[in-house]
């Protein structure tokens, strides 16, 4: 049984030693796949688990049966959706339900099946220089690799900031439909419940909205649609995000990059954990198979279509008048809106 299983580890005469930069959700699906493929592999991690991301928290489909396989599926589930602007709403179902939980929750999930399953996670542990066949750590440490998975996440190759992003959890809210979305100049919010009484409330704003107090100004509606519940944290998590799209990333032998560390799909499109988590897995194959290129090309052809649409999906989402007159168009076309986010679909 040992010897079959470091038979395993061998590819083209060669012992794999795989290293993973960066354990959000895109470099610990990417470890658990490799894990179950009985490839060796290290996760090198700058943070630590659990911890809150500022994220929406909203799982597409797409990613749904390979968190079933793993048996990590997130619990709540997402069947409709508002919009809210000002003085108009409209509710309908989603095309396909979408699920949604913590990322304390999720993310340690992952780590704790990649674990049982051998898988090697250095946490506080961040890596400072990327050489050919090794990487230096920021304690100085040089670790050799033979494929190396770049999912640093959405600073990896930093643009200027374009967005702030704010968000905290409430309690004790009612909430008739699984999650609201709020189009503002320049942004959106969206709420929704994550699961044992708790509510995900996430913005992405323009860079001049950097506070709450900021953003209720603008949108009192918010402040109004928020002053039943509790706010369940002390603080609102708060951070500078780069622009969104598909990123020009390095052509390296054995080298991959996946999710955000590939490209930033604009929120708006509820597509970028389905991404992360999708392109992760479909890297530990490529590893398998010593295939980078091949790789490259099928995370462009997968991927481009719905880049093209969560950019449209943006654009849409920060023009609350657009909205208003999509909202006219959906009551007079009750089939609409759902149509709309049916093209909303990674294929
Ligand atoms: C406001 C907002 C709301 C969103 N809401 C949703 C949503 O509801 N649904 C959805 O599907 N998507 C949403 N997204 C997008 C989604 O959060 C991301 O697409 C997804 O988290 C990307 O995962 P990732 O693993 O690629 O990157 P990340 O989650 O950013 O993980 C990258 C990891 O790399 C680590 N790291 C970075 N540099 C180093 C280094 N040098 N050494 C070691 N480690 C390093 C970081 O600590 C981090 O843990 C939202 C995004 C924003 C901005």
């Amino acid at each position: 049984m040992a010897l079959a299983l470091s038979l395993d580890c061998y590819y083209g005469g060669l012992m794999k030693k795989v290293i993973v930069i960066g354990g959000g959700v895109a470099g610990l699906s990417a470890l658990n796949r490799l894990v179950d493929l009985g490839i060796s592999v290290t996760l090198i991690e700058a943070g630590n688990y659990p911890s809150h991301k500022i994220c929406g928290e909203f799982f597409s489909p797409e990613c749904l049966p390979i968190l079933s396989a793993w048996n990590v599926e997130p619990p709540k589930q997402i069947k409709s959706i508002s919009l809210v602007t000002q003085n108009h709403s409209l509710s309908f179902p989603l095309p396909t339900a979408a699920r949604s939980q913590s990322h304390f929750e999720f993310d340690e999930n992952l780590v704790k099946r990649a674990q049982i399953k051998g898988a090697q996670i250095l946490t506080n542990t961040k890596v400072k220089e990327i050489r050919k066949n090794e990487i230096i750590l920021d304690n100085e440490k040089a670790l050799p690799y033979s494929d190396l998975i770049i999912s640093a996440g959405r600073f990896f190759n930093t643009s200027p900031p374009h967005y702030i992003g704010l968000k905290t959890y409430f309690k004790d809210l009612n909430m008739e439909n699984d999650l609201e979305m709020y189009p503002l100049h320049g942004g959106y919010a969206g709420l929704s419940p994550v699961g044992k009484g708790y509510f995900n409330f996430t913005c992405l704003l323009p860079l001049h909205i950097d506070h709450q107090d900021k953003l209720f100004k603008a949108a009192p509606h918010l402040q109004h649609r928020l002053q039943h519940g509790q706010m369940a944290w002390k603080e609102w998590m708060t951070c500078r995000i780069p622009a969104f799209g598909m990123k020009k990333t390095p052509i390296q032998p054995n080298t991959y990059f996946i999710g955000d560390a590939a490209g930033t799909i604009p929120p708006a499109s509820g597509l970028g954990l389905s991404i992360a988590i999708t392109s992760g897995y479909m890297c530990a194959n490529y590893v398998a198979k010593n295939d980078s290129l091949g790789f490259r090309d099928a995370w462009y052809h997968k991927y481009k279509n719905i880049f093209a649409y969560g950019h449209f999906l943006h654009w849409l989402l920060t023009k609350p008048l657009a909205i208003q007159s999509a909202i006219r168009l959906g009551k007079l076309f009750p089939k609409l809106p759902s149509g709309l986010f049916s093209k909303n679909r990674i294929i």
